[in-house]
C-alpha cells in the first residue's frame, strides 16, 4: 500500500469542512481542517488531528486554546485561504466567542481549551475541552474524493 492509495481511500470519507484558529501575542492563526470530530458529550470534548509540518501546532500548544469553525457552503474561499491554496486573497476578519477568534458565517463555532495533547506518527491529536458554542441555521461546506461538494435535498 502507498501513500497514495492511503490518501485516496481517507478521501472517500465524507467530511465537512472547519477552519481551527487560535491566537498567539495578539495574532490569529487559521487552518483549514477535516480531521475533527466529537469525542464525548460529559465532559464535552472534540479532537482535532494537526500535522507535525503545520505551523498550527506550535501556536496551539502556545495557546491552549482554539476554536473549531465548521464552514458554511458559501466559505469554500476561507477554506481555500487558511489551506494555503489561495495566495492573494482579502483580510480575513476573525470575531471573538469567549477567549479565542472565531470565523463569522461558520455553520457552528466551538470554543475549546486543550486538555489534552496525543502525538500519533506524524499528526498530534489536541483533545479540546469545549467552552463555548454558537449554532447558525446554515448549510455545510463538503469535502470529499478531494473536491468540495454542497449538500443535495434528500
Ligand atoms: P500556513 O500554511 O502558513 O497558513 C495557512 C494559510 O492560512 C496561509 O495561506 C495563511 O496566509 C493563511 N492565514 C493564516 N492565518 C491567517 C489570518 N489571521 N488571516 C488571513 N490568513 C491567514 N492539515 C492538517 O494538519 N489536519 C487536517 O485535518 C487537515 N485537513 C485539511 C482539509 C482540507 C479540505 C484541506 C484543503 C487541507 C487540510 N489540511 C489539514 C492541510 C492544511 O490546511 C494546510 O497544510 C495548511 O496550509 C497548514 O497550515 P499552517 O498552520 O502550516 O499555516
Amino acid at each position: 500500500m502507498d501513500d497514495r492509495q492511503f490518501r485516496n481511500a481517507m478521501g472517500k470519507f465524507a467530511t465537512g469542512v472547519t477552519v481551527v484558529a487560535t491566537e498567539v501575542e495578539g495574532s490569529v492563526h487559521g487552518m483549514t481542517a477535516n480531521a475533527f470530530m466529537s469525542v464525548s458529550l460529559s465532559p464535552k470534548l472534540v479532537v482535532v488531528s494537526i500535522s507535525e509540518r503545520a505551523q498550527m501546532l506550535e501556536k496551539i500548544n502556545q495557546s491552549g486554546k482554539f476554536s473549531v469553525n465548521i464552514l458554511s457552503s458559501s466559505q469554500q474561499d476561507l477554506s481555500m485561504i487558511f489551506a494555503g491554496q489561495q495566495k492573494n486573497h482579502h483580510e480575513v476578519k476573525f470575531e471573538r466567542l469567549g477567549e479565542v477568534p472565531v470565523l463569522d458565517g461558520a455553520v457552528a463555532q466551538i470554543a475549546c481549551e486543550v486538555s489534552a495533547a496525543h502525538i500519533e506518527g506524524d499528526h498530534t491529536l489536541f483533545i479540546g475541552r469545549v467552552t463555548d458554542i454558537h449554532i447558525e441555521d446554515f448549510e455545510p461546506l463538503i469535502y470529499f474524493s478531494g473536491k468540495y461538494r454542497k449538500l443535495a435535498e434528500g
